[in-house]
């Protein structure tokens, strides 16, 4: 039986790929052998690895002038790939930090060059995002780092500041839910494990010119030349999350691609809130109205004692996944492309009925 999982990643997946997965995975296509088992040369893997290629770019809407990269070692690979190419000497990354995600970027950042912290939510609560007139700018800066969905914190920009520096987004936790302005952005990147596939890739789009400038003498895996030189295929590249993402592509494309994952994720992030919104204070968002994740739906309960029943009484209904990250308590569920309608209808049941209860109670 499936439940409604909202986990924040690993996540849901269509069901509909893990089906094809599975009817796919001990013979691909009649070759007599699994996908995951053929070489990464093969015309097989080829095609599938090309097609995905092809889907982000399509689905996505990235302009030529970009390329698309698929890397080992997750995001947090890219916290320290980012500064090592791009921070040169001389060159300063701001950083706008809003909250656990973003800190962690700061941290590595730093290990490799000159990066700074251009706006700080801590003060607040890492309840909100920044507008552009309170990021500050140093000269000599060559990139605005966002984190353009806080995954843990549950907050989200909705618009992207102009401050005069090309943007650099971590969107691991809201990719392909939206679509980008590309002529914003030098590079993009995140973790697949939330909107788009199983663990173990990170998608990074990068526009090539930017790559003329880069830093040269890093270990050829560091260098994102290397990747561009050889359409991904520089080492073996993680070849089951590829596969599943193509599907998980292909999944997105028949049902109207990122403008139609927008507008599911609005109306499906919209109804939880309104249930919170409409409890009469029974749950609480601590996020400033205008910053609200679409993704990741942080709220509480006003009286905190109720929170293991709560998340007790969802799980017994199979709803799954809904305790907030240890760092920060509460609850939070997580609402990726992945994750139908009646799921956050049957949470948003559920949460009324919880609530009338425990009035009563
Ligand atoms: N950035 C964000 C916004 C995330 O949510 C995560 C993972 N939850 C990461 C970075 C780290 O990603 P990874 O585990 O792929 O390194």
């Amino acid at each position: 039986m499936r439940i409604f999982n909202f986990s924040a990643g690993p996540s849901t997946l269509p069901l509909e790929v893990l089906e094809e997965v599975r009817d796919e995975i001990v013979d691909y296509r009649g070759s007599g052998m699994s996908i995951v088992e053929m070489s990464h040369r093969s015309p097989d893997y080829d095609e599938v690895h090309r097609s995905a290629l092809t889907l982000v770019r399509e689905l996505f809407g990235i302009p030529d002038e970009f390329d698309v990269l698929f890397i080992q070692g997750g995001a947090t690979m890219q916290f320290g790939m980012v500064p090592m190419n791009l921070l040169t000497e001389g060159a300063l990354g701001a950083y706008v930090d809003t909250g656990a995600w973003a800190s962690k970027a700061i941290g590595d950042a730093a290990h490799h060059g000159d990066a700074y912290t251009a706006w700080s939510g801590e003060d607040d609560g890492y309840s909100r995002v920044p507008g552009p007139e309170e990021i500050e700018i140093r000269g000599g800066t060559r990139y605005l780092h966002l984190t353009s969905n806080e995954t843990i914190g549950g907050i989200q920009f909705r618009e992207w500041p102009e401050t005069g520096v090309p943007l650099i987004a971590d969107m691991s936790s809201d990719f392909m839910s939206r679509p980008i302005p590309w002529d914003r952005f030098d590079l993009v990147y995140g973790g697949v494990q939330k909107n788009l596939a199983p663990a173990g890739l990170a998608l990074v789009i990068v526009r090539r010119s930017i790559l003329d400038n880069a830093e040269q003498d890093l270990a050829a895996y560091f260098r994102y030349s290397a990747h561009v030189e050889k359409g991904s295929l520089y080492n073996t590249p993680p070849v089951f999350p590829i596969y599943v993402m193509e599907k998980v592509l292909r999944w997105m494309r028949n049902r109207g691609g990122v403008p139609a994952m927008e507008t599911a994720a609005a109306e499906k992030s919209g109804l939880i809130y309104r249930t919170i919104d409409e409890s009469d204070g029974f749950y609480l968002s601590p996020i400033d109205v205008a910053s609200r994740s679409r993704m990741n739906v942080v709220f509480r309960i006003a009286d905190p004692a109720l929170e293991p029943r709560f998340l007790d009484g969802a799980a017994e209904r199979g709803l799954s996944g809904l305790k907030g990250h240890r760092s920060v308590g509460g609850c939070r569920a997580s609402i990726y492309n992945a994750m139908p309608l009646e799921g956050v209808e049957a949470l948003s049941e559920f949460m009324e009925t919880f609530q009338s209860q425990s009035v009563l109670a």
